[in-house]
This record gives structure tokens, C-alpha cells and sequence, in this order.
């Protein structure tokens, strides 16, 4: 069984499509959330989304303030003119799928979360010491987690250890060991200085992650970021991957 995780899409669409036709033929699709925000495609990425058969998809906290769930003032001034944009672009209906999605869900060997299991919408997992935190948090022996768009995996040590993290090379299949907190980083803004769509598949059978990168058409979705008056910085920041 092979699932495609990928979280942070950012109405990123080239990007998403281009992870999607790398990835190939899988069983499941994983999204941790945050579908809509920054980016220019939000309503052609929600559209895609909910035409793809066995999807899971989680709400992140750009998603929940698109929806009017949470308040705007936790959003720098950008991501928040971003947010009032996503507003009037998106469908009714595809509003509502966007306010229905789920904060956090258990499936088969996994528990997914946008940011983290302890605080699914808010905490970022970005050190040894809050991730070990976050262990007693879920059962299962895998958790997924977005949110930081930087992909990454940390393994439980011990009871008040730090845990161990490794940030892993692309393409190269790890063997997970039953207590793993995994990062797939972003589809459509990642932040690790590298411009690719950062995914990854989980093949829970033989408990293995296998990352993966691939490149997209960033030119024009920055043509599309300055066409519909977005922050040039999110234009900017794709290019770099920051
Ligand atoms: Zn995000």
C-alpha cells in the first residue's frame, strides 16, 4: 500500500499537480492542511482536491481563518491580505468544504495534524524538545505533522530525551521505527532553500517514508502572485525557498 502525505499547499496549483503526476499510482492521499493561503490558486487547488478518491484532509490554521474560525490577528499583515483575497476568490461551496475539513484524524498506523497532535492547528514541531513532548500525544507509530514547511523526522529515544531528528535526503526510502514524528514539508511554499514541492509516500505495511522533491513552473505562478495584486514577497520567497 502506498500513500501520497502531503500537507501546505498554499493555492499553490502547478505545484500540487506536479506532485500529484510524480507521485504516481497511490492508494491514499494525505493532506495535513493549509490548502489555501498565500498563493493564487485557491479555488482550482480545493477543486482538485475533492476530485481525488480517498483522500484525508486536514484543516490548517490559514484554511480555519479563511473560514472565519479563527481570528486574523495572529496573521502577519501579508498572509492576512492573502487571506481576505482567498475570501472573495473561493466558491461558496468550496468554502464549505474548506469549514468542514477535520483538525486531526487517526488512520490505520497514523495520526495526522496540521501543526502538531497537541495543539493540531497552532504548534509548530520545530526542535528535538517540543517534538519529544508530543509523543505521549498520539498512539499510533507514526504521526505526520505540516505546518513548519520544512520536511523532517523525529524518532522517540527515551522518556525526557530530546528526540532524534534527521532531515532526510530525497529519493531515499527510510525505515521508520515505531514511534516517528514526520514532516513531509510543503507542496506549494517550502522553506528549506529548496524551491521543489517537498512530499512524500508512507507505505504503512513495511512502516517506510520515502521523501520526495520535484520542480514546478515557479515563474508563472509568481506571474499569476503580482497578476492578482498578492504580496510580492510571496513571489519572491518561491523562487529561493524561504
Ligand atoms: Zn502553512
Amino acid at each position: 500500500m502506498r500513500i501520497l502525505v502531503l500537507s501546505d499547499i498554499h493555492a499553490n496549483f502547478p505545484a500540487l499537480e506536479a506532485a500529484l503526476a510524480s507521485a504516481g499510482q497511490v492508494d491514499e492521499i494525505w493532506c495535513l492542511g493549509d490548502v489555501v493561503g498565500y498563493g493564487p490558486y485557491p479555488d482550482q487547488c480545493i477543486q482538485r482536491l475533492r476530485s481525488l478518491e480517498n483522500l484525508v484532509c486536514l484543516m490548517g490554521n490559514h484554511d480555519a481563518a479563511v473560514t472565519g474560525k479563527i481570528a486574523l490577528e495572529s496573521f502577519n499583515q501579508e498572509a492576512r491580505h492573502a487571506i481576505y483575497w482567498t475570501r472573495k476568490q473561493i466558491s461558496q461551496e468550496n468554502k464549505e468544504w474548506l469549514a468542514g475539513l477535520a483538525e486531526h484524524y487517526v488512520i490505520g498506523k497514523a495520526t495526522l495534524a496540521h501543526g502538531s497532535p497537541r495543539s493540531p492547528v497552532w504548534e509548530y514541531i520545530l526542535d528535538p524538545v517540543t517534538a519529544s513532548q508530543n509523543f505521549s500525544e498520539f498512539d499510533t507509530p507514526v504521526c505526520f505533522v505540516g505546518h513548519s514547511h520544512i520536511p523532517v523526522i523525529f524518532t522517540y529515544i527515551g522518556e525526557r530525551l530530546p528526540a532524534y531528528w534527521e532531515i532526510p535526503s530525497p529519493g531515499t526510502e527510510i525505515e521508520l521505527t515505531s514511534r516517528s514524528i514526520v514532516n513531509p514539508g510543503s507542496i506549494g511554499q517550502p522553506r528549506d532553500h529548496d524551491p521543489r514541492a517537498a512530499f512524500g509516500i508512507f507505505e504503512p505495511d513495511r512502516l517506510t517514508w520515502t521523501p520526495l522533491r520535484v520542480a514546478y513552473d515557479v515563474d508563472s505562478v509568481q506571474s499569476q502572485i503580482r497578476a492578482a495584486a498578492l504580496p510580492e514577497r510571496h513571489a519572491l520567497r518561491l523562487s529561493g525557498g524561504w
